[in-house]
């Protein structure tokens, strides 16, 4: 007899809430500081840039935070997406592991960036607000963001990081479709863009750089607001119907994880999948081990420091304790473009030290290699950043080979790299090469973090 390969929820199990792990944690994490007075920030210092109800979101102490009708209608046009069992890959691999992925590849964006995209168009629109800027790295953030816009009226400015602008024309073509305007950053269009470009003409951007510019041209207009597709509270709340969905799917598979492997970026898809997990071994059930997975040219969890920094480079934002390469730090270009960010959520970056989850950095290569074998037993071709967790979740299914364990692993496919056959190309010329961060850039931007004193 054969175990089935693929889970699939009804949509009146799609989850009616989303999963805030601040309700569950030993630990309450470190406030958010207002870089002027070095005093928590509150809510009115937040308004110019986000609604009240996002806000609020991102201060919640409750476990449970509904999801809205109209979120959840749209929600439905790809959830509740599939969990599938890796019965290919496992034989490929000659694991006893049993591998698991759930797949967020199936969204109109390609990832699992609409999960928040779409909630944060909608609490925007409800507040009255007539336009969103935002920045993306890869491109599928401002993808997501534009659709979600689109939807609720809104119009959505994207400041895209020049790399990816130039490398990925099929994204700005999409943001477009959906009606979006799409700049690259550092762009003419705002001062601080002016200023990082009269520095150095040839900038490749950064995350740091486009929030930068986002941040500024909302925080000049009342009609405009500021989107944010990772690092935040809020949406990492978001993501969390990721997770919640899995544990229905597993309990179908008649199946729980004791691994739990995420790719992180600013953290969000792999809060998604983790932490509704997390919050159950909190309360008191089963506890896996939980990785994350991030690219060895932007190793913030595990190279970083924890520490008060800012979101961007121009320092628009509020300081928020994170493991941090420094917010001057710009990595060298690689593909997985959404994975290039100096900092990480700070509640992904709070279960780091209190011990809740591991960290581990692969280089692109090594990524890629992993992507193109699980593409060939499996079928989907991923995104140059779930690769990270393709690989990760190799590398634990390897492990139990070596050990001879026949553990269970999860792990989040995010996306599908449909926008990334370039990058797949230059893997197979053996023209991508495993660039690394200059060391002394980084003990710059490390030397350069903002001096907050410790609370007594
Ligand atoms: C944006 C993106 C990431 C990185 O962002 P996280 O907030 O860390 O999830 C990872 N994978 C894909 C496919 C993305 O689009």
């Amino acid at each position: 007899m054969s175990t089935p390969t693929k889970y699939l929820l009804d949509e009146s199990q799609m989850p009616t809430f989303w999963y805030n792990i601040v309700a569950d944690l030993p630990k309450a994490p470190p406030p958010v500081l207002h870089p002027g007075t070095l005093q928590p920030v509150g809510p009115d210092d937040l308004a110019p840039l986000f609604p009240l109800e996002l806000i609020r979101q991102e201060v919640s102490t409750e476990r449970e935070i509904e999801i809205p009708e109209p979120v959840r209608e749209i929600y439905r046009l790809w959830r509740p997406s599939p969990l599938y069992r890796a019965h290919r890959l496992e034989k490929a691999l000659g694991t006893p592991a049993k591998i698991f992925y759930k797949y967020e590849g199936v969204s109109p964006a390609g990832s699992h960036k609409p999960n928040t995209a779409v909630p944060q168009a909608f609490y925007n629109a409800q507040a009255g607000t007539k336009r969103l800027t935002t920045e993306t790295g890869a491109g599928q953030w401002g993808t997501s963001l534009s659709f979600a816009g689109q939807l609720f009226g809104l119009e959505v400015l994207v400041f895209q990081v020049r790399v990816s602008y130039d490398q990925k024309p099929y994204r700005r073509a999409v943001m477009e479709t959906y009606g979006a305007r799409c700049l690259p950053s550092p762009s003419t269009e705002t001062e601080y863009g002016r200023r990082v470009l009269a520095q150095r003409p040839d900038h490749p951007g950064s995350l740091g750089v486009a929030i930068s510019e986002a941040v500024e041209l909302a925080a000049q207009r009342e009609d405009t607001k500021y989107a944010l597709g990772s690092v935040l509270n809020h949406v990492l709340l978001h993501q969390t119907v990721i997770g919640l969905e899995a544990m229905e799917q597993l309990q179908m598979a008649d199946a729980w994880p004791d691994v739990i492997v995420g790719a992180t970026g600013g953290g969000s898809n792999f809060a998604g999948i983790a932490f509704p997990f997390i919050g159950h071994g909190l309360r008191g059930g089963a506890k896996p081990r939980i990785v994350a997975v991030e690219p060895a040219a932007c190793p913030s969890l595990t190279r970083g420091k924890y520490a008060y920094d800012f979101g961007d480079t121009a320092h628009l934002t509020p300081l928020t304790k994170m493991h941090t390469l420094g917010s001057t730090f710009t990595p060298p270009p690689f593909h997985a473009g959404g994975l290039r960010y100096h900092g990480m959520a700070p509640l992904v970056s709070h279960l780091k030290e209190l011990g809740l989850i591991e960290a581990t950095a692969y280089t692109q290569t090594q990524c890629f290699e992993a992507g193109v074998l699980f593409a060939r037993c499996e079928g989907i071709v991923p995104a140059p950043e779930a690769n990270h967790a393709v690989k990760g979740a190799i590398e634990e299914a390897l492990r139990c080979k070596r050990e001879g364990k026949s553990e269970t692993i999860l792990f989040n496919l995010c996306g599908h790299g449909h926008f990334d056959m370039a990058a797949y190309q230059k893997y197979f010329a053996g023209e991508l090469k495993d660039e690394t961060y200059d060391e002394r850039e980084l003990a710059m931007a490390l030397a350069g973090l903002p001096s907050v004193p410790e609370p007594a």
